[in-house]
């Protein structure tokens, strides 16, 4: 296995393949902001483009400025429990799940429009009496309403009391702080990633995997619905990123744009097509290859291209066919343990 690992993996253009109607160049690229030796300028590069051209972090940026302006309640009246915010809370998490995943949804598989130009892998949704309903896009609906989103909106609901009350240190404008309200955001990128990567490898413990984590993972071909479809435990899990808020000063503008992130970017990351095609041009980034691997080959990519942890233990695939060879004889050691 050392052996196979020491390989330089071959490059490929982004195109088709035997495995792929469509993948992005190979090896995929991973952040150079942890590379040893050290790439300073690559690093600076790759952390200015996340925020210079219309990516998934600015998106989910420009949703929690438009909700914290316009939709969101007043900290006074968040003092104490009360039905009247905490639906509007609710109201704001259902409603943003709603319109940007039946919206993507609607776009690339009802309508078909961009057919299967960009589409990693080329199967349509499942029906299988595996899913709940014996549909993939039901189930995950449902999962993703009746687990996820309530789990979403406990965790932000339990935050805003708690720091509404002042039980834990809070920002109050940007003026209060600039630069570590500019840099929060950078260190929320990387803390989501860092989390992901820890409670993704807990749930892929045996005992966790078939009682949690399978949920999500009869998913193999994944669809916008399919991010979030996920069972309560996990949903309480992945959502718990939020804890960093209970610890570092925080504006509701971060908790919103992490939340968001966590949400409508698993909705995205799971669309299944590279990018969003408008005519024929690329109007935005969508689905992760990097997660679509995952959802392949199982036991890789944990992570994602934001923190190379897969790569630091061993369970990073760039999606060459040389790293599944690799992944493969990884998971037949995995599962001679078991
Ligand atoms: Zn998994
Ligand atoms: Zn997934």
């Amino acid at each position: 296995m050392a052996k196979i690992e020491r390989e330089k993996p071959a490059h490929a253009p982004a195109g088709k393949s035997k495995e792929w109607n469509f993948h992005p160049a190979l090896p995929i690229a991973m952040s150079p902001v942890f590379d040893v030796p050290p790439k300073p300028k690559a690093a600076v590069v790759w952390l200015l483009n996340t925020w210079t051209t219309l990516t998934p972090p600015v998106n989910h940026l420009i949703c929690a400025l438009v909700v914290f302006y316009f939709l969101w309640p007043d900290m006074a009246e968040i003092h104490t429990l009360d039905a009247g915010w905490v639906v509007r809370i609710a109201t704001i998490n259902f409603g943003a799940i709603l319109i940007f995943a039946t919206a993507l949804h609607t776009y690339l598989y009802i309508l078909a429009g961009q057919e299967t130009r960009l589409k990693f892998d080329v199967r349509p949704m499942e029906k299988s009496s595996r899913f709940t309903f014996g549909t993939q896009v039901w189930d995950n609906i449902f999962w993703t309403l009746a687990s996820a989103t309530i789990c979403w909106t406990a965790w932000v609901i339990l935050y805003c009391y708690v720091a509404a009350n002042g039980w834990v240190r809070t920002l109050d404008s940007f003026a209060q702080s600039p630069i570590w309200f500019v840099a929060f955001f950078f260190v929320i990128r990387f803390w989501q990633s860092f989390h992901f990567y820890w409670i993704h490898r807990l749930i892929h413990f045996p005992w966790l995997f078939k009682n949690v984590h399978h949920l999500h993972h009869r998913n193999v071909n994944v669809g916008p619905w399919s991010g979030l479809a996920m069972h309560p435990v996990e949903s309480l899990f992945y959502f718990s990123g939020i804890l960093i808020h209970f610890i570092l000063p925080s504006h509701p503008v971060h908790v919103l744009f992490h939340m968001f992130s966590l949400s409508l970017g698993a909705v995205f990351s799971h669309a299944g097509f590279e990018k969003l095609l408008v005519r024929d041009k690329e109007a935005m980034k969508a689905g992760s290859f990097h997660h679509q691997l995952h959802h392949r080959y199982f036991e890789c990519n944990y992570g994602s291209e934001e923190m190379p942890l897969d790569r630091w233990f061993g369970s990073f695939h760039d999606g060459t066919p040389e790293a599944t060879k690799r992944i493969r004889a990884r998971k037949k050691l995995i599962f001679a343990r078991k």
